[in-house]
């Protein structure tokens, strides 16, 4: 720590604080990630060093750069590059309600698409896409930062982080307890999307409860016909219930309003460098059986349990389906099964087995004694009834016609 001087705390999340330095070498101005990493295992820490070192990797115009990373008094310090125009977040919230073009949406979204790819194609999951954590450089652009920090956290910090921090980007399949891939980072990125369409969180309520439900739901408040058609049904693919529905970032990027739009930010070599990739993907491919995607490093069933938590019901099954499910339930038990008396006998002595046999049938007896009088009961009842309504009716009739009967 003694390379920088710290100028002040901008931050604090669940995982540790945000510093501003200035380095003592180059005087330039830096962000430094604190990490307390002496609570974690070793085994842990060790991923969490590793996690730094694919961090330290990337290296994207559309990324926050990564600069070192050292470890000091059971704490692991990540030092980035800062970014002077501060966040998308703060950008959104400083416009009071005036929207921002589509040209302006629209730049911004490749920009962060494009980051998000350099991602993927590594087999990286962001995990924490937010408005938050997309930063604006002194010249306007965009980059993607935290990157990597959610994976360096053990996943006891993440779950505190999911139920602490933001919980506006949770996708469906993270309510439902199901694995983080990489359409739940193209969900999120569907959230910033909106949000920069609308100044607003697509799924927002009162409380955790409701926010689960309308996440499961997939129900949003409709972006303003404003903006072209193109935009918006895009937003209903990121923000499709079913991961497997949602694009991959690459074919985002893909999408000709889109792709228009990437040579502003990459120069030609970046972008042949970039989508060599796609390109190769692209390629017609022998049958086999699909990859198996992503799968993130920490155990995806660690994640929280948003919705049982909340006390949501993780599956809104069909009424079909559920029709089907209690047509499927065996009937009800009612009285002790014959079998089950019938293993009782067969412990049983002769004698035991006869009055076994005689307690049966008194029971019996009285059973349809019992219904017998029921029914007896029943019957006068009804009767009755019958009788006292034949009455009303008369009275009634003769009421009606002066009470003079002839
Ligand atoms: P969180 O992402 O949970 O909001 P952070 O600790 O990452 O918390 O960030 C705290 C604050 O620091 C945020 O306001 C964020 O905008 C700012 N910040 C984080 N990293 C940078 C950076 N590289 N450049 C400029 N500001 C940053
Ligand atoms: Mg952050």
């Amino acid at each position: 720590m003694d390379k920088y001087e710290k100028v002040k705390k901008i931050g604090e999340g669940s995982f540790g604080k945000a510093i501003l330095v200035k380095s003592k070498e180059d005087g330039r101005p830096y962000v430094i990630k604190e990490i307390g990493i002496s609570g974690m295992p070793s085994k842990e820490r060790q991923e969490s060093r590793k996690e730094v070192a694919v961090l330290a990797k990337m290296s994207h115009p559309n990324i926050v750069q990564y600069k070192e990373s050292f470890e000091e008094a059971g704490s692991l310090y990540i030092v980035m590059d800062y970014c002077e125009g501060g966040d998308l977040f703060k950008k959104i919230n400083s416009q009071k309600g005036v929207l921002f073009s589509e040209e302006q949406i629209l730049d911004w979204f490749v920009q962060i698409c494009l980051a998000l790819k350099h991602v993927h194609d590594r087999k990286i999951l962001h995990r924490d896409i937010k408005s938050q954590n997309i930063f604006l450089t002194k010249d306007g652009t965009i980059q993607l930062g935290d990157f990597g920090i959610a994976r360096v956290l053990n996943s006891t910090v993440e779950l505190a982080r999911t139920c602490i921090g933001t919980p506006y980007y949770l996708s469906p399949e993270i309510c439902e307890n199901k694995p983080y891939n990489n359409k739940s980072d193209i969900w999120a990125l569907g959230c910033v999307l909106y949000e920069m369409c609308t100044l607003k969180h697509a799924f927002e309520a009162g409380n955790m409860k409701n926010l689960v439900l309308k996440i499961i739901r997939g129900s949003y408040p409709p972006v303003s016909v404003h903006y072209s058609h193109e935009l918006r049904s895009l937003l209903a693919q990121l923000f499709k219930r079913n991961p497997r529905e949602r694009p991959s970032v690459s074919s985002i990027l893909d999408k000709s309003f889109l792709s228009c739009r990437i040579e502003r930010f990459l120069t030609p070599q970046l972008i042949a460098q970039e989508f060599r990739h796609t390109f190769l993907h692209k390629q017609p491919k022998i049958a086999k059986r699909p990859a198996p995607g992503f799968i993130p490093l920490t155990p995806a069933q660690k994640i929280t349990k948003p919705a049982t938590k909340y006390g949501v019901p993780l599956t809104v099954r069909k009424v079909s389906d559920a029709a089907r499910k209690s047509a499927e339930r065996k009937p009800a038990v009612k009285h002790k099964p014959v079998s089950s008396l019938l293993t009782v006998m067969m412990g049983c002595s002769e004698k035991k087995r006869m009055e076994l046999i005689e307690k049966e049938r008194k029971q019996r007896e009285q059973m349809f004694l019992l219904k017998a009088e029921q029914m007896k009961r029943y019957e006068k009842e009804k009767i009755n009834r019958i009788n006292q309504a034949r009455e009303q009716g008369w009275k009634h009739v003769l009421s009606s016609s002066g009470g003079v009967v002839k």
